[in-house]
């Protein structure tokens, strides 16, 4: 009988290469370093997911409970893995708690971690309670108490959400685009105009990047149904006068300067690459590509292998993704690691 599968990280990848592993009579090993499953969706509390509308608590919570019903699936939960030798088919994975896993192949699904704003000191968060994230904003919606300004609990009559922050910043090194969180902030102004119909939203830009589909859906339907305001600026800081923060820069339209009063701004926060990367590439032995996230093998023969035989990778491990790409990256990876030792399956 073939060895386990080992996956580590508990979000929507490694849910999906778990589930796909054990519709096909597959034992897994999921090994996750928080308390709870659900990656980023659960444990940082979003919203209403972008593109489908769903509640993230329905539709990863879901994904969740499927893993944890499953009996092939052997969850352990707050571990890490401290070491891991051996080749495609024989590998031995030695856990945080001293325990031995056997595994055939192993899938890392370890996602991504948020960018920290206090590392743009100049646009205000850490200095004023008012500036705060987009997963601030989610968990706001998510927790049922409405979007509020953390200072005093007053609904906000005006909000800013600037774009881009921690992403496609070459002062701060961080160069890439974080993918989803345009479109993920078009849907936030709506929702916050659902809400407070009298609160006037503004999205300030470098470009706007609801990529594919999502150009009609949130973008388009966002000024036209929601009045959101969008501006293109390049913005030099957020500061207060003591009543209201006030956003200063450029609008780069028509190049004028520009400072705006708002009561509550939100920084729509990019996708790092994981905290653990350097760690789990030396565990691992796999190699990471230039910005810190962990390098893929072929973009088309072999899109969920690693520099190291036996050892896949799906999701936002690689480099920002959204959920239903880590979904669908997260069976591929379960595929390849099937192929690993080919042994005939059980019947589920
Ligand atoms: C504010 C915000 C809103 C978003 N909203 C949407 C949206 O509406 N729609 C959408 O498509 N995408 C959205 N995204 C993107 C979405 O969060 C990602 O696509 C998704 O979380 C990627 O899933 P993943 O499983 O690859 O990684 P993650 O969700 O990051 O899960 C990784 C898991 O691995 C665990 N882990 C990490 N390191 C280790 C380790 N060393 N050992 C063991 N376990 C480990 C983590 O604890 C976590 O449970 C949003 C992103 C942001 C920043
Ligand atoms: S998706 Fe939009 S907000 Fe996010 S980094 Fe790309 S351009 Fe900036």
């Amino acid at each position: 009988m073939a060895k386990p599968v080992l996956i580590i990280g508990g979000g929507p990848a490694g849910l999906s290469a778990a589930s796909a592993l054990t519709s096909v009579g597959r034992e897994v090993v999921l090994v996750e370093k928080e308390d709870q499953l659900g990656g980023a969706p659960i444990i940082s509390g979003y919203a209403k997911l972008v593109p489908s509308g769903e509640w993230a608590r329905d539709a990863i919570g879901g994904m969740v409970e499927r893993v944890q019903q499953s009996e092939r699936i052997d969850v352990r939960r707050s571990l890490s893995i401290q070491s891991f030798d051996g080749g495609p088919g024989a590998f031995t994975a030695t856990l945080s708690n001293g325990a031995t896993v056997d595994a055939s192949a192993a899938i890392l699904c370890t996602g991504f971690t948020h960018f920290d704003s206090v590392n743009k000191p100049e646009w205000g968060f850490g200095t004023f309670p008012d500036v705060v994230t987009t997963t601030q904003v989610e968990q706001m919606i998510s927790g049922g108490g409405g979007v509020r300004c953390p200072s005093d609990g007053r609904a906000p009559k005006r909000v800013a959400i600037l774009l881009c922050v921690g992403s496609r910043d070459r002062q701060i090194g961080r160069e890439w685009c974080s993918k989803v969180c345009c479109t993920v902030s078009s849907n936030l102004a709506m929702e916050i105009r659902e809400e407070l119909p009298d609160c006037h939203v503004y999205i300030y830009y470098m470009d706007i990047r609801t990529f594919g589909l999502y150009e009609d859906l949130y973008y388009w339907r966002s000024q036209e149904e929601y009045k959101v305001k969008y501006i293109k600026a390049r913005i030099a800081e957020v500061t207060s006068n003591g009543e209201k923060l006030i956003v200063k820069g450029e609008d780069t339209l028509v190049k004028r300067p520009i400072t705006i009063p708002f009561d509550l701004v939100v920084h729509a926060i990019g996708m790092d690459p994981n905290i653990d990367n350097m760690l789990l590439s030396s565990i691992f032995d796999v190699k990471l590509q230039k910005h810190g996230h962990i390098e893929r093998g072929n973009s088309y023969s072999a899109i969920s292998g690693t520099s190291r035989p036996g050892v896949f990778v799906a999701g936002a491990a690689t480099g920002p993704e959204t959920i239903d790409d880590s979904i669908a990256q997260g069976q591929a990876a379960a595929l390849a690691a099937l192929a690993v030792d080919n042994v005939p399956l059980a019947a589920e």
